[in-house]
């Protein structure tokens, strides 16, 4: 009896001690990158739903009924944030009734809003398109500034469950460890891409370049989320004609249209590219991410030379 009541007192302190359980923290994913990178830094301790899959235009989706219901139940979401979801987050948030992951709650974590952000605006005006106020929200395609995010997210699963923060630490030292071993690697292997002008579909791409030190060559949509016209391509045409690129890209969730006619016509390879988690075989988790888009991009350099 004696024996019983202590398990009975033990079994009631873990369950004091541990409110939330293993695999008990709900995490809810805008995209498949941090999903990704929760299950990185989480590991077991985390029971992701991911809202948006490769295939999909993180810019637009629609607020399903399941998102709601996932969303309700998130102890944590984890969202590229800086505008990225201004058009489906917000209601999502607000249907939800949940206080936990509101703006500016410790349940509420902006990637985007963790690092130094490309073009910001100077002033916003509607006319020059899908512009975001906070800058360019596609932070993901930089891995140097995925470990600032990294560090973050570490930081912030310590402070929401505290309970398994020494393990949020370790494993945030190893992934800190195996992703600067990488970066290493990925910084090596693009060497060959420096300098290279490249055309791109929207403008998701400004990290990458930034890190990469890829030059712009001009845009296939008129202008962010708006679609390609032909009197734009037709003057991008001429444009390269002039100055030549040596490659489009695209995501994996774009269509291929529009950049296939400017490979026709420029005769450019035309190159598709994941985008993030998922968006081709190759980038099958955080590290193929970078490892399938530089291969990419080497073979068609080469292929363009
Ligand atoms: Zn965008």
């Amino acid at each position: 009896m004696k024996y019983l009541t202590r398990v009975f007192a033990v079994l009631l302190l873990s369950a004091v001690l541990h409110p939330v359980t293993a695999a008990d923290l709900k995490v809810f994913a805008c995209e498949p990158e941090w999903a990704a990178l929760t299950r990185e830094l989480a590991g077991d301790h985390a029971d992701i739903t991911t809202a948006t899959t490769a295939r999909q235009d993180p810019h637009h989706i629609q607020a399903r009924p399941s998102l709601i219901a996932a969303l309700r139940r998130a102890d944590l979401a984890v969202c590229t944030g800086a505008g990225l979801e201004i058009g489906w987050l917000p209601m999502l948030q607000r249907q939800s009734g949940n206080t936990a992951v509101q703006n500016g709650k410790p349940g509420d974590f902006e990637a985007a809003m963790q690092v130094e952000r490309l073009e910001v605006p100077e002033s916003v005006d509607r006319a020059m398109g899908d512009i975001h106020p906070e800058g360019n929200p596609h932070v993901q395609m930089d891995p140097r500034r995925m470990a600032t995010i990294a560090t973050a997210l570490t930081a912030r699963l310590r402070q929401i469950d505290p309970v398994h923060a020494a393990d949020y630490e370790a494993r945030g030292a190893d992934f800190d460890r195996r992703w600067q071993a990488a970066l290493a690697r990925w910084n090596d292997a693009a060497k060959p891409l420096r300098g290279v002008r490249v055309v791109v579909h929207h403008k998701g791409w400004a990290y990458l370049f930034d890190w990469l030190g890829l030059e712009e060559a001009g845009t296939l949509e008129t202008k962010p989320g708006v679609p390609p016209s032909a009197g734009h391509l037709a003057e991008l045409k001429a444009e390269l004609a002039a100055r030549p690129a040596k490659m489009v890209i695209y995501a994996a969730y774009q269509e291929d249209r529009a950049a296939s006619w400017l490979s026709r016509e420029a005769a450019i390879p035309a190159v598709k590219l994941p985008f993030t988690v998922g968006g081709t075989a190759g980038a099958s988790d955080l590290f193929g991410l970078y490892d399938d888009t530089i291969n990419r991009m080497l073979a068609a350099l080469h292929e363009s030379h």
